[in-house]
């Protein structure tokens, strides 16, 4: 369904991109078409501007000129005009025809255009030549009307000159005239004036005054009489001063009149030449139209052969365009439907799915139960407490010599036996199984991890390394830094088993650290490790303990696993004088807790993981021992005979199983019954100095697993479970011990108060050990 889906994507797809081709197509062309025209019709729009302009141009050269040649140009110029109205007109219905059709043809850009602007310049360079020598010739006219004026100014005051004149002269002739009519009539009467000289040189000096007065007037008219001459010549003078000057500006005029004639004359020239000149560019503009009409109309063919030859194109193209429109329309009802189907095909598939999937879970969930009901049985067959040996190689610390001669060998064939010799005899041990020294961490680890991933499934698991101190407890819980041992290993495990479950389990992962010490609890990674820690029961009602102030830390990885570890190491530290001692003298315990929530079903789940590392083993010596050291030795043994006794009632399945003998099994209750799992790990030396302890140890690791399961034994079981020294004493193989060394002495006394096993039992455990010696060979 999905494959056709996408198909049926790809199908549309495809079709969409040929629309939108299509498209693109149609639009470009539609766009080509709508440029060319627009073309045209500026084409058209610039001739009609032209010929506007050539017709204003021939009236008003017409208007300016009214010569006669140009009449005959205008008649011309106007049939021209019409005709190129006309061709216009042509142009223009093609043009609308064009449009009508949408079609058009390329067209070059024109070069008569830039002709016609270069025309056009000349032109109106030629009207403003024109126009300048208009106004020169108004300045010209302007100075002969000026010129004219002012002669006519001039004879008009020569005239009034000489009119002045005239009367002076009149005034003068006549005072002339009159003066000599009577210097005259003066001379006519001498005698009476020599007379009345006489008479008056005679007479009078009166009359010789007159006669002087008479004379000096004479005199002063005949001053006058000259003046009025010297005026008179000077009239003349300046009369014909004037008429020189009449003269001269008749002269004037006359030259004046001359060039204006001349002017004039240049003028007309001037128009005629410029006349010329206009006719032949509208000549030659007209005969660059006609070519350029001619190029149009040969453009107009192609354009019409263009559209001829697009048209079926475009009729292809939209009978095209129409059919994917149809198709287009249909699509989405088609892709609704695909659609629709392969929904409903999805939703069917899901729904199996689910139907599957609930049917695998359910399956798998009885699986799941089934699992851990074989688990449990096979855990049950195999018992849940589990006995391992280690030896630990000879090393440096075991000195050289006889005492350092090794005293322990192993079956070839059965990895579970062990042999030791023992003061010159060979005893040997069946347990789960037996590590001999070359066995690395992870081989050791290898056997273990099964316990500790049972955990994470909500198991309580203990791990106790027991055995005398040297004998490689510690070695095998905590290993060394380039060799972790359990510790971290089951850490590591835990945290790539969860990582592993991460999909639909959420799990915590957290450690505490505690220390028991003469019987009293101590928490490692707490603030104030002194404080001593009590073990109480859950107020809920649940029967479950807890340890109030015990701290827990959560880890995600190794890195916090080790900062806890070094944190709890330092917290030892600093408590003791001696770590080493101290360390061999108390039970040093990590306690893992993980919490498990299954998101799909909401199941929680809780398992601890208890890796113990037992104070040693060894018995100390009755008579060296006082004070201090006496009372670490009573509890040590008192809280290992404890869990010895625990182990017991809980493999032989006893009703009472006494847990509060010691706080160590008090504490590890819950990890101790029920469906919990034990692991006893027992280290020994191999050195024969410690062939006393290591036998002790094997006889305690035997006795821990070799409880046989019967219920009618049940009670009984209990009661006859025998101390170690009786043990010992019973088989004749044991030996009072210092924790090193193997000097003779007597061994505390236990705090346990069993009852000495009955001979019966006893003998028939002997038995069996024998019997196994002899099948193992
Ligand atoms: P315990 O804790 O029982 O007193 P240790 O773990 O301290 O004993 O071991 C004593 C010494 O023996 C240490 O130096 C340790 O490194 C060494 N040792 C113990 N077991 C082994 C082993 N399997 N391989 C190598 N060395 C070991
Ligand atoms: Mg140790």
């Amino acid at each position: 369904v999905v494959a056709s889906m996408a198909h049926l994507q790809e199908e549309k797809m495809r079709l969409q991109e040929e629309l939108m081709g299509l498209r693109e197509k149609l639009a470009a062309r539609e766009n080509e078409e709508l440029s060319r025209s627009l073309q045209l019709q500026s084409q058209v729009e610039a001739l009609k501007a032209k010929l506007l302009e050539q017709a204003q141009e021939i009236s008003r050269l017409r208007s300016e000129l009214g010569g006669t040649d140009a009449e005959k140009h205008r008649v011309l110029l106007a049939a021209e005009n019409e005709r190129l109205r006309q061709e216009m007109k042509t142009f223009e219905g093609e043009l609308l025809e064009l449009r009508r059709q949408r079609q058009a043809t390329p067209c070059q850009d024109c070069a008569h255009l830039q002709e016609n602007t270069e025309l056009q310049e000349r032109l109106s360079q030629l009207q403003q030549e024109a126009e300048e020598a208009r106004a020169k010739l108004a300045e010209l006219d302007l100075e002969v009307q000026q010129k004219t004026n002012r002669l006519a100014e001039v004879e008009l005051r020569l005239k009034d000159s000489l009119a002045e004149r005239a009367e002076e002269e009149e005034r003068l002739s006549r005072r002339l005239r009159d003066s000599q009519e009577t210097i005259a009539s003066l001379k006519s009467q001498p005698q009476q004036i020599k007379y009345i000289i006489k008479t008056v040189e005679v007479e009078s000096a009166k009359a010789k005054q007159a006669l002087c007065e008479s004379q000096s007037r004479n005199q002063y008219l005949q001053e006058q009489v000259g003046m009025q001459r010297q005026v008179l010549k000077e009239m003349e003078q300046q009369l014909q001063s004037s008429q020189k000057t009449v003269a001269q500006l008749r002269a004037q005029m006359v030259m004046y009149e001359a060039e204006l004639e001349r002017a004039h004359g240049q003028m007309l020239e001037e128009m005629q030449a410029m006349e010329e000149e206009k006719n032949q560019a509208i000549e030659e503009a007209f005969s660059r139209a006609q070519v350029e009409m001619k190029a149009v109309h040969e453009n107009l063919a192609g354009v019409r052969t263009n559209l001829l030859t697009l048209q079926p194109a475009l009729r292809t193209l939209t009978h095209d365009y129409n059919s994917l429109k149809r198709q287009v329309r249909d699509f989405p009802l088609l892709l609704q439907e695909a659609l629709r189907n392969a929904r409903a095909e999805i939703s069917q598939a899901i729904e199996e799915v689910h139907s599957t999937n609930r049917e695998l879970l359910r399956k798998y969930r009885r699986e799941l139960q089934l699992r851990k009901k074989c688990h449990n049985e096979l855990v049950r067959l195999k018992g849940n407490i589990r006995v391992f040996g280690r030896v630990r190689p000879i090393t440096k610390e075991d000195g050289e010599g006889p005492e350092a001669a090794n005293a322990v060998t192993f079956d070839a064939d059965d990895d579970a036996i062990l042999h030791l010799l023992h003061k010159g005899k060979q005893v040997s041990f069946e347990l789960d199984k037996v590590f001999p020294p070359q066995a690395s961490q992870e081989e050791v680890f290898q056997e273990v991890q099964a316990l500790v991933t049972s955990c994470i499934d909500g198991y309580n698991v203990c791990i106790f390394a027991y055995g005398q101190t040297g004998a490689g407890k510690t070695y095998t819980m905590e290993g060394t830094a380039a060799n972790p041992g359990i510790n971290q290993r089951a850490l590591q495990l835990l945290f790539s088993e969860v990582r592993g479950k991460e999909a639909d389990w959420d799990y915590a992962i957290s450690v505490s650290a505690a220390e028991i010490y003469n019987e009293s609890l101590r928490d490692l990674l707490g603030k104030e490790p002194q404080e001593k820690l009590e073990i109480k029961l859950c107020p809920d009602g649940s029967g479950q303990l807890y340890v109030p102030g015990l701290t827990e830390f959560k880890v995600q990885s190794v890195e916090d696993i080790n900062k806890v570890f070094e944190f709890g190491h330092v917290n030892r530290a600093t408590e003791c004088t001696n770590l080493n001692e101290h360390s061999s003298r108390s039970h040093a315990l990590l306690i893992v807790t993980v919490r498990g929530l299954d998101r799909s079903t909401g199941l929680r789940t809780t398992g601890k993981l208890n890796l113990v590392d037992l104070a040693g083993s060894e018995r100390v010596g009755r008579s060296g021992a006082e004070g201090n050291r006496l009372r670490e030795a009573q509890h040590i043994n008192k809280s290992l005979s404890a869990l010895g006794d625990v182990i017991y009632a809980l493999r032989s399945r006893q009703g009472h199983v006494p847990f509060r003998n010691s706080k160590l099994t008090y504490l590890l209750q819950d990890s101790l019954s029920g469906d919990s799992k034990t692991l006893m790990m027992v280290q020994v030396s191999p050195a024969e100095k410690n062939s006393s302890e290591t036998l002790c140890s094997l006889k305690f690791a035997e006795r821990v697993r070799s409880v046989e399961l019967g219920p009618v034994s049940r009670k009984a079981d209990l009661a006859s479970w025998p101390s170690q020294e009786q043990l010992e004493l019973t088989l004749g193989l044991c030996h009072i011990s210092s924790p090193q060394g193997d000097s003779p002495g007597t061994s505390v006394p236990s705090s346990r108060g069993h009852a000495a096993p009955s001979p019966g039992q006893l003998s028939s455990r002997s038995a069996s050990i024998r019997r196994k010696l002899q099948t193992s060979g």
